[in-house]
């Protein structure tokens, strides 16, 4: 005999699941623990949220889905911001959760954690399926894969009720009902119509622009991304996420022509990118009235979202990138000289005043003279994970910190969640062993601190910076009363690692801060560096200020 707890572990493992992300408690510790005496690696978090985030994170990392374990009633409902958060930024994950006893549940009795958590799970996922007998645990999980990675990945819910892990059956009928999905996400072949339209206005187009977005990051299509970009000649701009899919430094990115770029492109090609709120919706002040737009994205509902979509190109990103470079003509894309030398000339100039900025060396340091130096020790580091998330920390590092090679930056994505730094950073080094410096605002950084004690209980090699002004967007002034975004001033979240064992620095200026990353990288070891940075420093929401509603009685 076999019962639901066994055929969980074997179902994931028979899917090539290597690692579950969660907290352990009633109704799933014992299948945690038997996860990890049949060999799957588990990782045990502080909170919900944030296995949750590092189960998003290693899906977008590794294109299978990532898992996330937790408990019933709240514990789900920690996941479910995670859950969410993935579905938003189009990764696939699975958050599994125990449920408590569905009669009581549905009657509204009072159990335990009781929860619906079918329903509650259903408007932020994906797809969301409950298993409520063992032999559908085989069944279930192909379900819940192919909802992740298919088409346009995403987060999905399974729940598995406490009976059905309890509930004995017969070994013949529990190998029988195992399955491993065939081609879970399937190559979706363009319609040769589509590239058509798409190499029509490519042809004609005088000041070309290609949007690289985070879908063309995690369709690994890099080979082919770099070949379209380098045949056609015409200049790119990454998405944050997307930085590094060509290396920052490479000639044809125009990031430091950025609102030029956007202001007078005549047609823009969108890959794997969303004209969402991170573009202006492609209107306003940002934008021509008269662009016109190639979308190649994997989702049909996607196009015409925000604007008119001339020729949308509806196919997975490998399979529309190779249709599209196949049909061209050698020649047949030409950017304009004049294009392509306004576009320069306006780097040169934006480089040059970066440049100035990063010489300078105020004390005390500010984002960017704190951000040069990370900036020369990274540059040096290709292999290094950059997690990076904050307001003003966010803004200046993903325009500071270069990235050249794809997918080692991950970010805020889509919402601009805070919380995602410690899940993604453990995360990262979980699944790929390489260094990680986490990049913190200090505000950002305490939604998933407490996770310090697992990245040392496991002996991460993750370095975290925070970029301490002492507040949300800037600290208060000298003898104040806190304000709704300040801080305790001078705080030293360096000797918050040192109580389990991590090593701390506490800098102040830009030379120690260089030596702190680099010895944090090289020794491998759980290290915080506390960077004290000008509370004057930083701006009210960054670069997105506009974004707050100003009462009509206060203009
Ligand atoms: P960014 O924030 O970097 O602009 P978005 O998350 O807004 O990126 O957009 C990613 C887009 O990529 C989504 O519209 C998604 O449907 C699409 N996408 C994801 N994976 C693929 C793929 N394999 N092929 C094509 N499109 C994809
Ligand atoms: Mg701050």
């Amino acid at each position: 005999m076999t019962d639901g707890f066994h055929l969980v572990v074997d179902a994931l493992k028979l899917n090539g699941i290597e690692t579950i992300y969660g907290v352990a408690g009633i109704p799933i510790t014992d299948l945690a623990r038997l996860a990890q005496a049949e060999g799957i690696r588990y990782i045990g978090f502080r909170h919900e949220q944030n296995a949750g985030n590092a189960a998003a994170i290693a899906g977008y990392l590794t294109q299978k889905p990532g898992v996330c374990l937790t408990v019933s009633g709240p514990g789900f409902l920690n996941g479910l911001v995670a859950l969410a958060n993935a579905t938003t930024n189009c990764f696939p994950m699975i958050l599994i959760s125990g449920s408590s006893d569905r009669a009581i549940i549905d009657l509204q009795q009072g159990d335990y954690e009781e929860l619906d958590q079918l329903s509650a799970a259903k408007p932020f996922a994906k797809a969301a399926f409950r298993i409520n007998r063992p032999q559908d645990i085989g069944i279930g999980l192909a379900r819940a894969i192919h909802a992740a990675v298919s088409g346009r990945p995403g987060g999905v819910y399974l729940d598995i009720t406490a009976e059905t892990l309890g509930t004995v059956l017969d070994i013949e009928t529990a190998k029988k009902s195992l399955v491993i999905p065939v081609d879970p996400a399937p190559r979706q072949i363009p319609a040769p119509e589509s590239i058509q339209r798409a190499v029509a206005l490519l042809e004609h187009a005088e000041r070309p622009l290609i949007i690289l977005g985070k879908g063309a990051a995690y369709a690994r299509a890099d080979h082919e991304i770099q070949d379209f970009v380098e045949r056609t000649g015409i200049p790119f701009l990454p998405m944050s996420m997307a930085k590094g899919l060509l290396p920052d430094g490479h000639e044809q990115s125009a990031a430091a022509a950025r609102s030029y770029v956007l202001g007078n492109a005549d047609v823009v090609v969108l890959l794997g990118a969303r004209l969402n709120w991170l573009l202006s919706h492609g209107k306003g002040p940002l934008w021509s009235e008269t662009t016109q737009y190639i979308q190649i994205d994997i989702d049909p509902t996607e196009i015409d979202s925000n604007r008119p979509i001339a020729a949308p190109v509806v196919g997975d990103i490998k399979s529309s990138i190779t249709a599209l470079v196949d049909a061209l003509k050698p020649g047949q894309v030409h950017p304009s000289e004049a294009w392509i030398h306004a576009i320069s000339v306006r780097k040169q100039k934006n480089v040059a005043r970066m440049a100035e900025r990063l010489r300078a060396n105020p004390d005390p340091m500010n984002f960017s003279s704190a951000l040069g130096a990370v900036r020369e020790v990274l540059a040096k580091r290709p292999d290094v994970y950059v997690v990076n998330e904050g307001a003003n920390a966010l803004d200046f590092t993903r325009n500071i910190v270069d990235m050249s090679l794809p997918r080692k930056r991950l970010d805020s994505g889509t919402w601009g969640i805070m919380g995602i730094g410690m899940g993604y950073a453990i995360a990262a080094a979980v699944e790929t062993g390489m260094p990680v410096v986490a990049i913190e605002g200090d505000s950002a950084f305490g939604f998933s601190g407490m996770e310090i004690e697992t990245i040392c209980r496991y002996h991460l090699p993750v370095t975290i910076l925070i970029l301490n002004n002492g507040g949300i967007y800037r600290g208060d002034p000298e003898d104040s009363d806190p304000s709704p975004t300040g801080f305790v001033r001078n705080a030293r979240y360096d000797k918050l690692i040192e109580a389990f064992g991590g090593v701390g620095y506490h800098v102040t200026n830009t030379e120690s801060l260089s030596n702190a990353v680099q010895a944090g990288l090289d020794s491998g070891r759980p290290t915080l560096i506390n960077c004290v940075i000008d509370p004057t420093a930083g701006t009210e929401s960054g670069h997105i200020q506009s974004l707050n509603p100003k009462s009509a009685l206060q203009q």
